[in-house]
């Protein structure tokens, strides 16, 4: 694979000064130029924001529910269980890899109460044991080799620093693949201090190896509550040291600062956010008037929701159910409840293995293309005596309930994709007659007074997010764009990006794929003039509307 740095044609800072000199956006398309392989270098990228003319907000009719977070109490140390995490769906909402092979220490002390020191006599992080570093490394060096786009990235704009000055405070999954993005950060430029977005996914070699590094990482695996919004607290609120960027997985971040430092929070630059909870709370406060920073919605970039969705899911839900079952699943009947991109993953795996799927669902489009994808669009009842696996992927309440659960056959697996645990009534299983039996961490058997036994997976709770990893490649793209996104908000000349929740402009994620083709070497056709003029296309893209739904 060739080297892309020596490509670069424009210096960044070329394009943003082109931006404040330039109105004209078709001009400053038509200047660009691409390289053969077609990728675009980070001053043709900035040029080409710049000159995407959906940057207006775009302002979703989403509702949403009360915002009940309890952000007056600063967590203390003596009520370290007592926070409520009511609205923190992180845990549930994003899809990071959230198995560690950390080992399960038998030192029970709260990182908390030890004093540590990294090799170079820092004592500012909180992890689990800095000793991990070493073996932490070697981890991170393992994603690396499957991040090649972020680490092309890193290594084209390095010489550039675009995120020189950035103080970027991240909550975020921590976890080998973020290792290799918040390097990449801090190679670009910037400082970094981070938390994490979920309570049982940090790896702690990683967080240890980061910390070793010399980035200020507060995590560590199986925090408490209060250890969660301590760690986010002990990030933001630091002598002589100010954040101007936000990374964000979930909102929790973002809602602390806005709650309790608001003077910090108003001079932030940009906040990147990644989840769905996370995005809907932007838009709750953009709604409101309240959001008074620009904000990049990285969710609904086509190369997240398509890749990580669709792509990831196709990988990721046959090593769940193969981690916790063991089960063969040629000639199996499965039922895949809804046909969305997670839906369309689940579906195309299963049948790639030989299993006859059934799918549910309630939209006749998605109907009518599991039907031409080739699977019988049944109703869950017409076939829940019969199938082996049920797999709910509908983001919905109460696919699967209790009526249902009764008539599944002896030895079936129950298991859901969705975000929130509510696909499967599971509640509705914790009754006396039913005795519950765990067989394996995040696999319990439920026994009917038959002796009927039903397998529920990782008690109903999004199943790769719980029993698996997710694949690195993946990860890659998402923190791509995240990383993108942050230059680009950082980066940007002032009145560029206005008080609100901004999409990707598509050609951030044109660009992004684009990186990650090299991988494959895959070579893209070059439109010609008189093709480009056909078609009405600026020959360096975007070579789709905004509406093209891929
Ligand atoms: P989507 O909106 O594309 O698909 C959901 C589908 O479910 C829709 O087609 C909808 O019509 C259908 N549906 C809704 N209610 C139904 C019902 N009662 N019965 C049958 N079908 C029904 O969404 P998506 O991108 O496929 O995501 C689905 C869920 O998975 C969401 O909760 C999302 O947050 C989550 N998700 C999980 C992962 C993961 O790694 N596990 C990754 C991305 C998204």
């Amino acid at each position: 694979m060739s080297d892309p740095a020596g490509e670069t044609k424009l210096e960044l800072k070329q394009a943003s000064k082109e931006v404040k000199e330039s109105e004209n956006v078709a001009e400053k398309y038509s200047a660009m130029t691409v390289s053969k392989n077609s990728e675009m270098n980070m001053g043709e990228l900035s040029s080409a924001f710049s000159a995407v003319p959906t940057h207006k907000p775009v302002k979703k009719q989403i509702q949403f529910v009360e915002d009940k977070q309890e952000f007056s109490r600063f967590p203390t140390k003596a009520g370290r269980r007592s926070l409520s995490r009511s609205i923190s769906q992180s845990s549930t909402d994003s899809y990071s890899s959230a198995a560690s092979y950390t080992d399960s220490s038998d030192d029970e002390t709260s990182p908390r109460d030890k004093t540590q020191v990294n090799s170079k006599g820092s004592t500012d992080f909180c992890v689990k044991n800095i000793k991990q570093a070493e073996f932490g490394r070697r981890e991170v060096e393992i994603a690396e080799q499957d991040m090649t786009a972020l680490i092309s990235l890193r290594k084209r704009a390095q010489s550039e620093k675009p995120l020189a000055g950035a103080k970027i405070v991240g909550c975020t999954h921590i976890t080998a693949q973020t290792a290799v993005l918040i390097e990449t950060l801090v190679a670009l430029g910037a400082q970094c201090r981070w938390t994490a977005c979920n309570i049982y996914s940090t790896q702690n070699e990683v967080a240890a190896a980061l910390s070793e590094a010399g980035v200020a990482v507060f995590a560590w695996k199986g925090e408490s509550e209060d250890d969660f919004w301590w760690c986010i607290d002990r990030c933001v609120n630091t002598e002589g040291w100010q954040p101007n960027m936000i990374l964000d997985d979930g909102g929790d971040l973002t809602h602390w600062m806005y709650k309790k430092y608001p003077n910090v929070f108003k001079k932030i630059r940009g906040i990147v956010e990644e989840s769905v909870t996370g995005v809907h709370r932007l838009y709750q406060l953009s709604k409101a008037g309240k959001l008074c920073v620009p904000a990049m919605n990285v969710n609904d970039s086509v190369t997240k929701q398509k890749f990580d969705n669709l792509y990831c899911c196709r990988e990721s839900i046959l090593d769940g159910l193969k981690r916790t079952t063991d089960v063969m699943f040629g000639g199996k009947q499965v039922v895949v409840c809804g046909y969305g991109e997670v839906g369309k993953g689940c579906a195309a795996a299963l049948k790639a293995l030989g299993a006859i799927v059934y799918v549910t669902e309630i939209d006749p489009i998605c109907g009518l293309q599991a039907c031409m994808d080739g699977f019988r669009v049944v109703k869950l009842n017409e076939v829940i005596r019969q199938v082996d696996v049920i797999i709910t992927c509908t983001g919905n309440k109460n696919v699967v309930t209790r009526d249902q659960l009764d008539r599944m056959k002896n030895g079936s697996i129950v298991c859901n994709m969705g975000h929130s645990n509510t696909e499967i009534d599971v509640a509705s299983l914790r009754t006396p007659e039913l005795t519950w039996e765990r067989v394996r961490s995040q696999v319990d058997h439920v026994i009917w007074p038959d002796g009927k036994r039903v397998i529920l997976l990782a008690e109903g709770r999004l199943l790769n997010l719980s029993c698996s990893t997710v694949p690195t490649f993946v990860l890659s793209i998402t923190a791509t764009t995240q990383a993108l996104a942050l230059i680009e908000l950082y980066n940007a000349p002032e009145g560029r990006y206005k008080q609100d929740v901004y999409l990707l402009p598509k050609k951030m994620d044109e660009y992004v794929a684009s990186l990650h083709l090299a991988t494959f070497e895959a070579h893209l056709t070059e439109l010609t003039d008189e093709q480009a003029k056909y078609l009405g296309l600026n020959k360096n893209g975007p070579f789709k509307p905004n509406y093209y739904r891929y």
